[in-house]
Protein backbone atom coordinates (compact mmCIF):
# COMPACT_ATOMS: atom_id res chain seq x y z
CA UNK A 1 0.00 0.00 0.00
CA UNK A 2 1.37 3.10 -1.02
CA UNK A 3 2.59 5.49 2.17
CA UNK A 4 -0.35 8.45 2.82
CA UNK A 5 1.11 11.92 3.25
CA UNK A 6 -0.84 14.62 5.02
CA UNK A 7 -0.82 18.73 4.08
CA UNK A 8 -2.97 20.71 6.19
CA UNK A 9 -4.23 24.23 5.77
CA UNK A 10 -2.02 26.39 8.34
CA UNK A 11 -4.59 27.47 10.95
CA UNK A 12 -1.95 29.55 13.03
CA UNK A 13 -2.66 33.14 13.66
CA UNK A 14 -0.39 34.88 10.93
CA UNK A 15 0.70 31.70 8.92
CA UNK A 16 0.56 32.38 5.52
CA UNK A 17 3.51 29.40 4.53
CA UNK A 18 2.46 25.56 3.38
CA UNK A 19 4.11 22.66 4.18
CA UNK A 20 3.96 21.21 0.57
CA UNK A 21 4.68 23.30 -2.53
CA UNK A 22 3.20 21.53 -5.96
CA UNK A 23 6.41 20.67 -6.79
CA UNK A 24 7.71 18.81 -4.00
CA UNK A 25 3.71 17.17 -3.96
CA UNK A 26 4.95 15.82 -7.71
CA UNK A 27 7.81 14.73 -6.25
CA UNK A 28 6.38 12.50 -3.20
CA UNK A 29 3.92 11.14 -5.90
CA UNK A 30 7.45 10.27 -7.78
CA UNK A 31 8.31 8.31 -5.02
CA UNK A 32 5.42 6.13 -5.34
CA UNK A 33 2.90 8.49 -2.21
CA UNK A 34 -0.32 9.36 -1.99
CA UNK A 35 -0.27 13.14 -0.95
CA UNK A 36 -3.86 14.45 0.16
CA UNK A 37 -3.69 17.98 0.38
CA UNK A 38 -6.43 20.58 2.41
CA UNK A 39 -8.56 22.13 0.32
CA UNK A 40 -7.10 26.00 -0.07
CA UNK A 41 -3.77 24.31 1.66
CA UNK A 42 -1.32 26.75 -0.57
CA UNK A 43 -3.52 29.74 -1.09
CA UNK A 44 -2.16 32.50 1.39
CA UNK A 45 1.15 31.32 -0.16
CA UNK A 46 -0.07 32.01 -3.88
CA UNK A 47 -0.32 28.14 -4.88
CA UNK A 48 -3.98 27.61 -5.61
CA UNK A 49 -5.67 24.36 -5.18
CA UNK A 50 -5.50 23.93 -9.38
CA UNK A 51 -1.66 24.03 -8.80
CA UNK A 52 -1.45 20.49 -7.06
CA UNK A 53 -2.40 18.42 -9.84
CA UNK A 54 -0.93 15.19 -8.50
CA UNK A 55 -1.86 15.59 -4.89
CA UNK A 56 -5.89 14.63 -3.87
CA UNK A 57 -7.72 17.79 -2.29
CA UNK A 58 -9.65 16.99 0.70
CA UNK A 59 -10.59 17.83 3.80
CA UNK A 60 -8.77 17.91 7.07
CA UNK A 61 -10.67 15.34 8.49
CA UNK A 62 -10.19 12.77 6.09
CA UNK A 63 -5.96 13.65 5.81
CA UNK A 64 -5.84 13.30 9.52
CA UNK A 65 -7.44 9.83 9.28
CA UNK A 66 -5.99 8.91 6.61
CA UNK A 67 -2.29 10.30 6.58
CA UNK A 68 0.96 7.59 7.39
CA UNK A 69 2.71 11.17 7.43
CA UNK A 70 1.96 14.61 8.19
CA UNK A 71 4.07 17.56 6.57
CA UNK A 72 3.57 20.66 9.15
CA UNK A 73 4.46 24.36 9.15
CA UNK A 74 3.65 25.20 12.74
CA UNK A 75 3.57 22.55 15.65
CA UNK A 76 -0.12 20.81 14.88
CA UNK A 77 -2.75 21.59 17.14
CA UNK A 78 -4.33 18.89 20.45
CA UNK A 79 -7.35 18.30 18.20
CA UNK A 80 -5.04 17.52 15.13
CA UNK A 81 -2.40 15.24 17.41
CA UNK A 82 -5.66 13.37 18.93
CA UNK A 83 -7.51 12.97 15.12
CA UNK A 84 -4.25 11.10 14.09
CA UNK A 85 -3.78 7.35 14.01
CA UNK A 86 -1.13 5.86 16.55
CA UNK A 87 2.12 5.75 14.78
CA UNK A 88 1.46 8.42 12.17
CA UNK A 89 4.94 10.33 11.69
CA UNK A 90 4.58 14.47 11.97
CA UNK A 91 7.47 16.66 11.02
CA UNK A 92 7.26 20.76 11.13
CA UNK A 93 8.60 23.28 13.38
CA UNK A 94 7.91 21.43 16.80
CA UNK A 95 8.05 24.74 19.51
CA UNK A 96 8.71 21.77 21.64
CA UNK A 97 10.47 24.25 24.58
CA UNK A 98 7.29 25.91 24.70
CA UNK A 99 4.66 23.45 24.35
CA UNK A 100 5.27 21.11 26.93
CA UNK A 101 1.05 19.95 26.50
CA UNK A 102 1.60 19.33 22.80
CA UNK A 103 4.77 17.18 23.67
CA UNK A 104 3.01 15.04 25.74
CA UNK A 105 0.06 14.30 23.66
CA UNK A 106 2.21 13.28 20.82
CA UNK A 107 3.81 10.69 23.54
CA UNK A 108 0.67 9.34 24.63
CA UNK A 109 -0.55 8.83 20.97
CA UNK A 110 2.62 7.04 19.90
CA UNK A 111 3.36 9.65 17.15
CA UNK A 112 6.40 9.70 15.18
CA UNK A 113 7.20 13.56 15.35
CA UNK A 114 10.05 14.83 14.14
CA UNK A 115 11.00 18.68 14.65
CA UNK A 116 12.53 21.17 11.99
CA UNK A 117 14.63 22.54 14.52
CA UNK A 118 16.66 19.69 16.12
CA UNK A 119 17.56 18.37 12.48
CA UNK A 120 21.20 18.29 12.65
CA UNK A 121 23.29 21.43 11.06
CA UNK A 122 25.89 19.16 9.90
CA UNK A 123 27.49 19.62 5.93
CA UNK A 124 25.17 16.57 5.63
CA UNK A 125 21.90 18.07 6.58
CA UNK A 126 22.01 21.84 4.67
CA UNK A 127 19.46 21.30 2.18
CA UNK A 128 17.37 19.80 5.17
CA UNK A 129 18.14 23.04 7.00
CA UNK A 130 14.55 24.90 7.63
CA UNK A 131 16.06 27.41 10.27
CA UNK A 132 18.64 28.35 7.77
CA UNK A 133 16.09 28.52 5.10
CA UNK A 134 13.81 30.66 6.78
CA UNK A 135 16.51 32.66 8.15
CA UNK A 136 17.75 33.70 4.67
CA UNK A 137 13.93 35.09 4.41
CA UNK A 138 14.24 36.77 7.63
CA UNK A 139 17.59 38.75 6.43
CA UNK A 140 16.63 39.75 3.72
CA UNK A 141 13.10 41.05 4.17
CA UNK A 142 14.33 42.16 7.43
CA UNK A 143 16.48 44.61 5.01
CA UNK A 144 13.11 45.76 2.94
CA UNK A 145 11.38 46.79 6.16
CA UNK A 146 14.56 48.76 6.97
CA UNK A 147 14.01 50.43 3.80
CA UNK A 148 10.52 51.24 3.62
CA UNK A 149 10.92 52.86 7.12
CA UNK A 150 13.76 54.72 7.41
CA UNK A 151 12.21 57.62 5.15
CA UNK A 152 15.90 57.94 3.50
CA UNK A 153 17.48 56.90 0.27
CA UNK A 154 19.69 53.29 0.74
CA UNK A 155 22.29 54.25 -2.40
CA UNK A 156 24.28 57.10 -3.72
CA UNK A 157 22.17 58.78 -6.01
CA UNK A 158 24.41 61.64 -8.20
CA UNK A 159 21.25 63.73 -9.91
CA UNK A 160 20.81 67.31 -11.34
CA UNK A 161 19.44 68.20 -7.59
CA UNK A 162 23.03 67.27 -6.14
CA UNK A 163 24.20 64.09 -4.89
CA UNK A 164 22.74 61.89 -2.04
CA UNK A 165 25.02 59.95 0.61
CA UNK A 166 24.13 56.28 0.89
CA UNK A 167 22.99 55.13 4.11
CA UNK A 168 24.85 53.60 6.83
CA UNK A 169 23.51 49.82 7.17
CA UNK A 170 25.23 47.99 10.52
CA UNK A 171 24.25 44.40 10.85
CA UNK A 172 24.60 42.65 13.78
CA UNK A 173 24.96 39.02 14.36
CA UNK A 174 26.85 37.66 10.63
CA UNK A 175 25.03 34.22 10.87
CA UNK A 176 22.54 33.10 8.13
CA UNK A 177 20.29 35.94 8.56
CA UNK A 178 22.56 38.20 9.09
CA UNK A 179 24.59 37.50 5.90
CA UNK A 180 21.36 37.68 3.93
CA UNK A 181 20.88 40.90 5.21
CA UNK A 182 24.46 42.24 4.41
CA UNK A 183 24.14 40.93 0.77
CA UNK A 184 20.81 42.39 0.62
CA UNK A 185 21.78 45.91 1.93
CA UNK A 186 24.60 45.91 -0.75
CA UNK A 187 22.31 45.38 -3.62
CA UNK A 188 20.29 48.27 -2.39
CA UNK A 189 23.47 50.37 -2.29
CA UNK A 190 24.15 50.98 1.01
CA UNK A 191 27.21 51.25 3.03
CA UNK A 192 27.16 48.53 5.12
CA UNK A 193 29.36 47.25 8.12
CA UNK A 194 28.47 44.05 10.26
CA UNK A 195 29.66 42.50 13.33
CA UNK A 196 29.68 39.16 14.84
CA UNK A 197 31.29 37.30 18.10
CA UNK A 198 32.11 34.10 16.28
CA UNK A 199 35.35 34.70 14.43
CA UNK A 200 35.09 32.75 11.06
CA UNK A 201 32.19 35.39 10.16
CA UNK A 202 34.70 38.19 9.00
CA UNK A 203 36.41 36.88 6.22
CA UNK A 204 32.48 36.30 5.12
CA UNK A 205 31.39 39.55 5.87
CA UNK A 206 34.59 40.85 3.67
CA UNK A 207 33.59 39.14 1.18
CA UNK A 208 30.06 40.28 0.52
CA UNK A 209 31.41 43.98 0.43
CA UNK A 210 30.73 45.03 3.67
CA UNK A 211 33.43 46.15 6.57
CA UNK A 212 33.71 44.01 9.91
CA UNK A 213 33.67 46.32 12.77
CA UNK A 214 36.65 45.05 15.36
CA UNK A 215 35.31 45.29 18.93
CA UNK A 216 38.17 42.55 20.16
CA UNK A 217 35.80 40.41 21.75
CA UNK A 218 35.73 36.75 20.26
CA UNK A 219 33.18 33.73 21.32
CA UNK A 220 33.44 31.01 19.38
CA UNK A 221 31.11 28.30 21.34
CA UNK A 222 29.91 24.34 20.14
CA UNK A 223 28.79 23.17 16.71
CA UNK A 224 30.02 26.36 15.36
CA UNK A 225 27.47 28.53 17.12
CA UNK A 226 28.03 31.25 19.38
CA UNK A 227 28.55 31.20 23.29
CA UNK A 228 27.36 33.55 25.89
CA UNK A 229 29.81 36.41 26.31
CA UNK A 230 31.12 37.01 30.00
CA UNK A 231 30.37 40.44 31.67
CA UNK A 232 33.52 41.73 30.89
CA UNK A 233 33.43 40.79 27.42
CA UNK A 234 30.15 42.49 26.60
CA UNK A 235 30.93 45.69 28.51
CA UNK A 236 34.14 45.45 25.60
CA UNK A 237 31.67 44.71 22.95
CA UNK A 238 29.66 47.85 23.99
CA UNK A 239 31.78 50.56 24.10
CA UNK A 240 32.61 50.09 20.29
CA UNK A 241 29.39 48.74 19.25
CA UNK A 242 27.36 51.59 20.68
CA UNK A 243 29.53 54.19 18.49
CA UNK A 244 28.58 52.50 15.41
CA UNK A 245 24.94 52.10 16.78
CA UNK A 246 24.73 55.84 17.14
CA UNK A 247 26.45 56.34 13.16
CA UNK A 248 24.01 53.78 11.33
CA UNK A 249 20.82 55.29 9.91
CA UNK A 250 19.80 51.69 10.17
CA UNK A 251 20.94 48.67 12.12
CA UNK A 252 19.14 45.00 11.29
CA UNK A 253 19.94 42.89 14.78
CA UNK A 254 19.77 39.14 14.16
CA UNK A 255 22.08 37.85 17.22
CA UNK A 256 20.88 34.80 18.67
CA UNK A 257 22.47 32.34 21.21
CA UNK A 258 20.95 28.74 20.70
CA UNK A 259 18.43 27.97 23.79
CA UNK A 260 18.86 31.27 25.31
CA UNK A 261 16.90 34.35 25.24
CA UNK A 262 18.84 36.53 22.34
CA UNK A 263 21.44 38.36 23.53
CA UNK A 264 20.82 42.10 24.44
CA UNK A 265 23.17 44.35 22.27
CA UNK A 266 21.45 47.67 21.76
CA UNK A 267 20.63 49.54 24.83
CA UNK A 268 18.22 52.10 25.51
CA UNK A 269 21.26 54.74 25.97
CA UNK A 270 22.51 53.19 22.36
CA UNK A 271 18.99 54.20 21.25
CA UNK A 272 19.23 57.27 22.14
CA UNK A 273 22.22 58.25 20.67
CA UNK A 274 21.04 57.45 17.13
CA UNK A 275 19.55 60.03 14.94
CA UNK A 276 16.03 60.90 14.89
CA UNK A 277 14.49 58.72 11.44
CA UNK A 278 16.46 56.12 11.93
CA UNK A 279 15.67 52.60 11.80
CA UNK A 280 16.24 49.30 13.85
CA UNK A 281 14.97 46.05 12.68
CA UNK A 282 15.04 43.45 15.49
CA UNK A 283 14.58 39.83 13.95
CA UNK A 284 15.50 38.37 17.44
CA UNK A 285 12.19 39.77 18.80
CA UNK A 286 11.04 36.30 18.83
CA UNK A 287 13.54 35.51 21.21
CA UNK A 288 13.34 38.83 23.17
CA UNK A 289 15.31 40.37 20.82
CA UNK A 290 18.67 42.59 21.15
CA UNK A 291 17.52 45.74 21.50
CA UNK A 292 16.18 46.98 25.10
CA UNK A 293 13.45 48.67 24.12
CA UNK A 294 11.96 45.55 21.45
CA UNK A 295 8.23 45.04 21.93
CA UNK A 296 7.59 41.83 20.07
CA UNK A 297 5.23 42.62 16.78
CA UNK A 298 5.12 46.36 17.21
CA UNK A 299 7.32 49.21 16.48
CA UNK A 300 8.18 51.22 18.64
CA UNK A 301 9.20 54.96 18.25
CA UNK A 302 11.88 56.59 20.76
CA UNK A 303 13.66 59.52 20.55
CA UNK A 304 12.11 59.84 16.81
CA UNK A 305 13.99 56.16 16.19
CA UNK A 306 11.95 53.46 14.56
CA UNK A 307 12.50 50.25 16.11
CA UNK A 308 10.66 47.54 14.68
CA UNK A 309 9.98 43.59 16.42
CA UNK A 310 8.69 41.77 13.23
CA UNK A 311 7.55 38.22 14.05
CA UNK A 312 7.27 35.24 11.89
CA UNK A 313 9.21 37.33 9.25
CA UNK A 314 9.19 34.13 6.46
CA UNK A 315 5.46 33.99 6.54
CA UNK A 316 5.57 37.76 5.06
CA UNK A 317 7.31 36.08 2.51
CA UNK A 318 5.27 33.27 1.79
CA UNK A 319 5.52 31.73 -1.79
CA UNK A 320 9.62 31.24 -2.10
CA UNK A 321 9.54 30.90 2.08
CA UNK A 322 6.84 27.90 1.25
CA UNK A 323 8.82 26.11 -1.23
CA UNK A 324 11.85 26.41 0.92
CA UNK A 325 10.73 24.98 3.60
CA UNK A 326 9.22 22.56 1.18
CA UNK A 327 12.62 21.10 -0.28
CA UNK A 328 13.99 21.42 3.29
CA UNK A 329 10.60 18.57 4.13
CA UNK A 330 11.46 16.76 1.13
CA UNK A 331 14.92 16.36 1.31
CA UNK A 332 14.02 15.13 5.24
CA UNK A 333 12.03 12.25 4.67
CA UNK A 334 12.80 11.12 0.88
CA UNK A 335 15.33 8.63 2.69
CA UNK A 336 12.68 6.90 5.17
CA UNK A 337 10.59 6.82 1.53
CA UNK A 338 12.60 3.68 0.13
CA UNK A 339 10.20 2.38 -2.78
CA UNK A 340 7.09 4.39 -1.54
CA UNK A 341 6.84 2.86 1.92
CA UNK A 342 7.90 4.24 5.47
CA UNK A 343 10.87 2.62 6.70
CA UNK A 344 13.19 4.87 9.21
CA UNK A 345 16.81 4.71 9.89
CA UNK A 346 17.40 4.90 13.07
CA UNK A 347 21.22 4.84 12.69
CA UNK A 348 21.07 7.82 10.73
CA UNK A 349 22.23 10.92 12.66
CA UNK A 350 19.55 12.72 11.20
CA UNK A 351 16.65 11.40 11.76
CA UNK A 352 17.94 10.24 15.23
CA UNK A 353 18.71 13.96 15.96
CA UNK A 354 15.75 15.49 15.00
CA UNK A 355 13.01 12.79 16.74
CA UNK A 356 10.90 13.98 18.90
CA UNK A 357 9.21 11.47 20.10
CA UNK A 358 8.62 8.10 19.04
CA UNK A 359 6.48 4.68 20.31
CA UNK A 360 5.04 6.41 23.00
CA UNK A 361 8.33 7.89 24.31
CA UNK A 362 9.89 11.53 24.47
CA UNK A 363 13.39 10.97 22.46
CA UNK A 364 14.52 14.50 22.82
CA UNK A 365 16.81 14.53 26.07
CA UNK A 366 16.61 18.12 26.77
CA UNK A 367 12.46 18.24 26.01
CA UNK A 368 12.33 15.26 28.30
CA UNK A 369 13.86 16.19 31.42
CA UNK A 370 12.27 20.13 30.71
CA UNK A 371 8.74 18.02 30.78
CA UNK A 372 9.30 15.84 33.39
CA UNK A 373 11.03 19.29 35.96
CA UNK A 374 7.28 20.26 35.05
CA UNK A 375 5.19 17.58 36.26
CA UNK A 376 7.31 16.21 39.28
P1 LIG B 1 21.92 31.90 15.14
O1 LIG B 1 20.61 32.27 14.53
O2 LIG B 1 21.95 31.05 16.37
O3 LIG B 1 22.70 33.27 15.50
C1 LIG B 1 22.83 34.32 14.60
C2 LIG B 1 24.19 34.96 14.76
O4 LIG B 1 24.25 35.70 15.97
C3 LIG B 1 25.34 33.95 14.83
O5 LIG B 1 26.22 34.20 13.76
C4 LIG B 1 25.97 34.23 16.18
O6 LIG B 1 27.37 34.06 16.17
C5 LIG B 1 25.59 35.67 16.42
N1 LIG B 1 25.70 36.15 17.82
C6 LIG B 1 25.39 35.50 18.96
N2 LIG B 1 25.65 36.28 20.04
C7 LIG B 1 26.11 37.46 19.55
C8 LIG B 1 26.54 38.68 20.16
N3 LIG B 1 26.55 38.82 21.50
N4 LIG B 1 26.97 39.67 19.35
C9 LIG B 1 26.98 39.51 18.01
N5 LIG B 1 26.58 38.41 17.38
C10 LIG B 1 26.16 37.38 18.14
O7 LIG B 1 22.88 31.23 14.11
P2 LIG B 1 22.63 30.73 12.62
O8 LIG B 1 22.65 31.89 11.72
O9 LIG B 1 21.44 29.84 12.59
O10 LIG B 1 23.90 29.83 12.39
C11 LIG B 1 25.19 30.24 12.78
C12 LIG B 1 26.23 29.47 12.02
O11 LIG B 1 26.06 28.05 12.18
C13 LIG B 1 26.20 29.65 10.52
O12 LIG B 1 26.68 30.83 10.04
C14 LIG B 1 27.02 28.44 10.09
O13 LIG B 1 28.40 28.69 10.23
C15 LIG B 1 26.57 27.40 11.07
N6 LIG B 1 25.54 26.59 10.39
C16 LIG B 1 25.89 25.37 9.87
C17 LIG B 1 24.93 24.62 9.19
C18 LIG B 1 25.24 23.28 8.61
O14 LIG B 1 26.39 22.94 8.46
N7 LIG B 1 24.21 22.48 8.28
C19 LIG B 1 23.65 25.10 9.04
C20 LIG B 1 23.33 26.35 9.56
C21 LIG B 1 24.28 27.06 10.24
Amino acid sequence: MAVVIGVLRETAANETRVAVVPEIATKLKALGARVLVEHGAGVAAHFPDTAYGDAELTGAATILANADILLKVQPPSLSEVNALKPGTVVVGYMQAYARPELVAALRDRSITSFSMELVPRISRAQSMDALSSQAAVAGYKAVLLAANALEKFLPMLTTAAGTIRPASVLVIGAGVAGLQAIATARRLGAVVEAYDVRSATKEQVKSLGAKFIETGVSADGAGGYARELTPEEKQKQQEVLDARIAASDAVISTASVPGRAAPRIIAKSAVERMKPGSVIVDIAAEQGGNCELTQAGETVIHGGVKILGPLNIPASLPYHASEMYSRNLFNLIKPALPKGELAIDWSDEVFAGAVLTHDGQIKHETTRKALEERTS
